[in-house]
């Protein structure tokens, strides 16, 4: 280590030991710093103080004797700033929905959570936050009527039989203890489902092939199918009341049986349910009143519909024959809960869509209907919410994102805590978990999903069960999370950040085309960090094992991430074909640092998510020649789960980039690639004078090894353990380095849980 150096981390040795920050009363938005330099080291402590605990509140915790019995701690809410500001009381009026009032206009609309049937109980605790949280209505993910209507692999809840009354009574009981309405949406999968589970064929408006590549198709509906799925829907029905559900849902959008029924695109019956429009509409209307009688006054009906026919560009609303048909149906239900055809603008990633992309699309229905009206647009910010109600659009706030990043997000406008709501930052992970088949998690809150199993809050943590002081090395999204938990549990803890600023990847690769909205995981746990006096934060710190052992913290938190690999090996090559250290070879890292390609570049993408498809935009964006070569059958693949594929490879055409599917990498001699067909291995040459590599990562855990290397000397600095969290671990997702930070900080001084860290919901035996 240079000497200087060495002197000034002596130094911060000590000031870590025994700097006592100065404590100020934070007020608003005001933040304060007490700022040293040493030796050009940047030391910086956050000096504000976090106010008295918000809500010591014992939570409605699962029963496990696992769980450490630790009381409730310090919260984050801030003192004295508990007023709402007067603009957004709009967004607390309540809203007459049928027969039933909700106590405010923030509405989760129906989400799926990959819980499921399979996993009640979680998706019960997790619907529950929500409403703790301030949500005025939460309602259920797409719950199955019958057998018949099954999407295996993506996991649906259903209200099949008695036993599921129970399950989704869990839901309901959860959502009612904090006031909020609960809501089902009754769901008949038709050309949308796959029977993979059941093996009972799909209903369909006629026999067409279900959705994606299935290799199965729907059975046409006769005269008696749709009878018997008239009674399937209203026993779901009474089903719902019994499980004392508010709202029931005639589910007619997203490519479902009923959807299928009213569009004329796939509807091409030649009886009184197909041709003409009112012979289309006549099934949704049959069941709105069915489900009003087979309620019987004790809930609301609420109808989710599109507004378009599909097929224009983003923005061009084609609304085709939605309007007549709305007209048709306007009056009929209590609630319309809009949303359209392009899942990938609707459920639209932030790198290709903004808030409130849909208000263009739904503007129609309020001015057609005297019933409230819901839709969704990814809402963080409450101007862009009272701009939906005052300017008319909406009457409901629907969001399912955002209550997924923030379950306290209406609770945190009403107090005036605005600048602590956590913002989506539109990644879609939470909806690629459904995709596949997976319990549901989101990148921004690591409690998402794990609400019951886990017992974890999204605002609350237990208080820190010991003094000791705990060092987390490096700043991205695991460390910076491991960090402000740590802290929000009361623990002094120091965060050592090599850079000079913090964020880590995310900062990183925010910079790259449509990725801003992904630094907002850094600036939420920044600020958080901002008021805590027990968190000191020191920049411009590339620690050592020799520093680490020096300070002497008890626990120590190695977040150093991981860095791409420059030799090949991926998913296709695993082992290195790379064996020339060229100057022209670059990685990810260096393209967001700024490093000079020339042209014409090949990105060899074997990594398969967003990376390749965003360093080959961002080099095209340089104005130089690029060809995108991948193993994969379809550029950037892994992001169909996330709804930017087809996007991604939309815009790299466009832009003018070669994409090479189903083709790997097989060298580079710094002038051309060589290249092989995957499937035939014909060989192919690319001139090229600079090759990005997006492959696999290496952990940065050089600073681990070191320190865990020699237990004798851990144990004479005082140093009682040693943990890799995020990417130095296993390079993973953001959401997956936030959910490693996160759970280290909560169970730092947990009893040894098991092999089995989290409760399971078993099949009853
Ligand atoms: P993760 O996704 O796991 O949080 P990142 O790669 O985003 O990982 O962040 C790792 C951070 O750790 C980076 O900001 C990097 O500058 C920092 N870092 C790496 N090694 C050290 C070290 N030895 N001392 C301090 N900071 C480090
Ligand atoms: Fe938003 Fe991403 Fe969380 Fe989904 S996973 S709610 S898109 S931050």
């Amino acid at each position: 280590m240079h000497a200087v150096a060495h002197e000034a981390a002596n130094l911060l040795g000590v000031l870590f030991r025994y700097f006592t920050p100065i404590r100020t009363r934070l007020c608003g938005n005001a933040r304060g710093h007490n700022r040293v330099n040493i030796a050009g080291a940047s030391i910086e402590s956050a000096a504000a103080d976090i106010g008295a605990v918000d809500s010591t509140e014992a939570d409605a915790e699962p029963s496990t004797s696992r769980r450490p019995a630790l009381e409730f701690a310090p919260g984050g809410t801030l003192e004295g700033v508990m007023m709402r500001d007067p603009r957004y009381d709009v967004l607390f009026e309540p809203v007459k929905i049928g027969p039933l009032i909700a106590p405010n206009r923030f509405f989760q609309v129906p989400h799926a959570d990959g819980m499921g049937y399979a996993m009640p109980r979680g998706m019960a605790k997790m619907r529950e936050v929500k409403a703790e949280g301030g949500w005025g209505v939460v309602c259920t993910g797409y719950c199955s009527i019958h057998p018949s209507s099954d999407e295996t692999p993506h996991l649906t809840a259903t209200l099949w039989d008695a036993e599921d009354v129970r399950a989704q009574a869990l839901m309901v009981e959860g959502v009612h203890r904090h006031g909020a309405l609960a809501g089902v949406e009754l769901w008949y999968g038709g050309a949308g489902g796959t029977s993979y589970s059941t093996r009972i064929p799909p209903l369909g408006v006629t026999s067409v092939p279900v959705a994606g590549h299935q290799p199965l198709q729907t059975r046409a509906m006769d005269a008696r199918d749709i009878r018997d799925f008239r009674r399937w829907h209203r026993d779901a029905a009474k089903r719902a009341v019994e499980a004392g559900f508010d709202i029931v849902y005639v589910y007619a959008t997203h490519g479902y049986l009923l959807d299928d029924f009213l569009s004329r695109h796939t509807n091409s019956r030649s009886d009184s349910y197909g041709g003409r429009l009112e012979n289309r509409v006549r099934l949704v209307r049959e069941l709105i009143e069915e489900t009003r009688e087979a309620t019987e006054g004790a809930c609301a009906v609420a109808v989710r519909f599109r507004a378009d026919e599909g097929g224009g560009e983003d923005a061009k609303v084609e609304h085709e024959d939605r309007c007549e048909m709305f007209s048709l149906l306007a009056e009929l239900p209590d609630l319309w809960d809009i949303n359209i055809t392009d899942w990938s603008l609707e459920l639209g990633s932030s790198r290709f869509v903004k808030e409130a992309a849909l208000e263009d699309y739904v503007a129609f229905a309020k001015q057609m209907t005297s019933k409230p009206v819901v839709g969704v647009g990814r809402f963080t910010s409450p101007d862009t919410m009272v701009r939906q109600i005052e300017g008319g659009l909406l009457d409901m706030i629907g969001a399912a994102r955002p209550s997924i990043a923030d379950p306290f997000l209406p609770r945190k406008i009403e107090e005036g805590r605005i600048d602590e709501i956590r913002e989506c930052i539109g990644c879609n992970i939470c909806n690629s978990q459904s995709m596949l088949g997976a319990p549901i998690r989101c990148t921004q809150n690591p409690t998402m999903g794990e609400e019951w199993r886990r017992g974890w809050h999204p605002e609350r943590v237990a208080h820190k069960g010991s003094e000791a002081g705990v060092l987390v090395v490096g700043a991205g999204p695991a460390g910076l999370e491991a960090a402000q938990t740590l802290g929000q549990r009361g623990y002094p803890v120091t965060l050592a950040e090599a850079s000079t600023q913090l964020g880590g990847r995310v900062r990183a690769e925010s910079r790259l085309p449509g990725h801003a909205e992904w630094l907002r995981v850094h600036d939420w746990r920044a600020h958080r960090l901002d008021g805590m006096p027990n968190v000191q934060i020191y920049r411009s710190n590339l620690l050592t094992a020799p520093d680490v052992l020096e300070y002497g913290f008890e626990h120590v938190a190695i977040a150093t991430g991981a860095h791409w690999r420059k030799d090949g090996v991926g998913r296709w090559h695993r082992e290195a074909i790379i064996h020339r250290d060229l100057p022209q070879i670059f990685t990810p890292d260096d393209v967001i640092s700024g490093a000079k390609l020339s042209g014409p570049v090949v990105v060899f993408d074997d990594d398969r998510y967003y990376m390749g498809g965003l360093i080959a935009e961002a080099l095209r964006g340089d104005g130089l020649d690029v060809a995108l070569v991948t193993p994969a059958p379809r550029a950037s693949a892994w992001s169909e789960y996330t709804t930017e594929q087809e996007r991604t490879q939309g815009r790299l055409l466009e832009l003018g980039i070669d994409v090479l599917t189903g083709t790997t990498l097989e060298d580079f001699d710094g002038e051309g690639v060589d290249l092989a067909c995957v499937h035939t291995g014909r060989k192919s040459r690319r001139a090229a004078l600079s090759l990005v590599l997006v492959t696999a990562r290496t952990p940065n855990d050089e600073l681990y090894r070191a320190l865990t290397a020699d237990a004798d000397a851990l144990a004479s600095a005082g140093i009682a353990s040693v943990t890799r969290i995020g990417d130095c671990l296993a390079p993973s997702t953001i959401d997956a380095a936030v959910f490693s930070g996160h759970g280290f900080a909560r169970e730092l001084d947990a009893p040894d849980p098991g092999s089995v860290p989290f409760e399971r919901e078993r099949p009853t035996v």
